[in-house]
């Protein structure tokens, strides 16, 4: 019986609402950062109607619509994470959401089978259960015995699976028209040595010129993995203009004119993964696993893998002193190795190239969701505003995935991935982390209590 008169109740509060509410809701008199890297706007009212942004004014809202009250918070983009790993995305994917991270991009992995892909991208286009929207490349493209299977060993790995070996040239025309047959975003080329020793040796340098004629004879970009300058030099020389990764580039800008002059005519977009270097010194700092937001989220097994064992103390140290060996940086802190990769990350972004965050989560204390709050923090500590960190997660990360007219950013017509903070990520971008609510399709999204 009860039911039946709460049945009536809707029909009616249904009936007297629906005729005169335009919107499904409104953020009213909210701070605006709308991902475009354009000035804060205050006081503007949000609509919100079948999942996307309908509307955005200062004027009044009416009293029939459903409001959601803005004022004193601070709106921005869902935001990206443009190099993510999942092996179990079941359990990693609430975590990006409970973080505001609404898109991610997937760039290979030992999980990584066509059916896997399929599984994350279906669950991603959902917004019900608590998961980002899944870009990805295809799997990676290697020589055997090279990184990551040598490196991150699994069982997983199967050639032609959850890998692709080079043989020889000969190969890659049926193998690339194959792949570009897959809903991916592009390739995964993996051009790094070893690592080292024993020394394996780099892809030549006409492998990577086949993937890459062949990859835009079928309209499929390529995506790739380097490890040093001379790695970027040959993705370069190939005309390779998507970088999933920072880490081991070292840009000389006066004395390598014509290396930048390249990368500035040639449309680079450019994904930052500065978290693997904060990763991998995690255990000389454990009480960084302490923060609230952590302890809250993550297991203890994910917190403490061995972090304050011998080993891993050892190769924490003996990373941070590659940065003196290979840098000359004296006495190599978490503050110096990001000044100085920060510094040709903002010179890079200053010039027009397209910076795009990325965290490489899933390898050890790079946490699913919470290390791109890390990231934008690394950047801020090496000298980079808010606004431009923010626009490389949201404005640039869309436009890399070629979803800059769906993503991206908080413009009328757009769908609306958003981020509602209680704190002015302008101030400090740690307060990215004062979030309130995601949202996704413009369905508010659960987060992890
Ligand atoms: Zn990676």
């Amino acid at each position: 019986m009860k039911y039946i008169y709460l049945l009536i109740f809707i029909y009616i509060v249904g009936c007297t609402e629906s005729p005169s509410k335009k919107y499904d809701f409104v953020i009213s008199n909210v701070h605006l950062i709308d991902g475009t890297g354009n000035a804060l706007k205050s006081n503007v009212n949000v609509y919100i109607k079948d999942g996307r942004i309908a509307l955005m004014d200062k004027t009044e809202v009416s009293k029939k619509e459903t409001i959601i009250d803005g004022t004193d918070k601070y709106l921005m983009p869902g935001l990206f994470d443009c190099h993510a790993h999942t092996g179990t995305f079941q359990i990693d994917f609430p975590k990006f959401i409970h973080f505001g991270v609404t898109s991610i991009f997937v760039p290979g992995g030992s999980t990584c089978t066509n059916e896997y892909y399929k599984e994350m991208r279906e669950i991603g286009k959902q917004d019900s259960i608590p998961a980002p929207r899944v870009f990805h490349t295809s799997q990676h493209f290697i020589m055997e015995g090279s990184h990551p299977v040598r490196t991150y060993a699994s069982s997983n790995w199967e050639d032609g699976k959850t890998v692709f070996y080079l043989n020889d040239t000969l190969q890659i025309e049926s193998l690339v028209k194959e792949v570009s047959q897959y809903d991916i975003q592009g390739i995964k080329l993996t051009i790094e040595d070893g690592p080292m020793p024993p020394p394996i040796p780099r892809m030549p340098q006409e492998f990577i010129n086949k993937v890459v004629k062949e990859a835009e004879k079928n309209n499929t970009k390529v995506f790739v993995h380097i490890s040093d300058n001379i790695e970027l030099r040959m993705a370069l020389e190939a005309g390779i203009n998507n970088f999933i990764h920072f880490t081991g580039v070292n840009l000389d800008f006066q004395n390598d004119r014509e290396m930048i002059e390249d990368i500035y005519q040639s449309d680079v977009s450019w994904v930052t993964t500065l978290m693997i270097d904060k990763s991998f010194i995690y255990p000389l700092h454990p009480e960084w696993v302490s923060q609230t937001e952590i302890i809250n989220i993550y297991s203890a097994e994910e917190r403490f893998s061995n972090l304050t064992s011998e080993s891993e103390i050892e190769k924490a140290k003996k990373y941070l002193s590659f940065f003196e060996t290979d840098y000359g940086l004296k006495d190599p802190t978490l503050e110096s190795i990001m000044s100085f990769q920060v510094e040709d990350i903002k010179t890079l972004f200053e010039n027009g190239v397209n910076m795009v965050l990325g965290t490489d989560a899933g390898n050890t204390y790079n946490f699913h969701g919470h290390s791109l709050h890390e990231e934008m923090q690394l950047l801020e500590l090496g000298g980079m505003k808010p606004m431009d960190i923010i626009k490389m997660g949201t404005y640039n990360a869309a436009k890399m995935m070629d979803t800059l007219d769906e993503l991206g950013t908080i413009e009328q017509g757009k769908i609306a991935d958003m981020v509602l903070l209680d704190k002015n990520p302008l101030e400090s971008i740690k307060n990215t982390l004062s979030i309130n609510t995601v949202f996704k399709n413009g369905i508010i999204q659960q987060r992890i209590e």
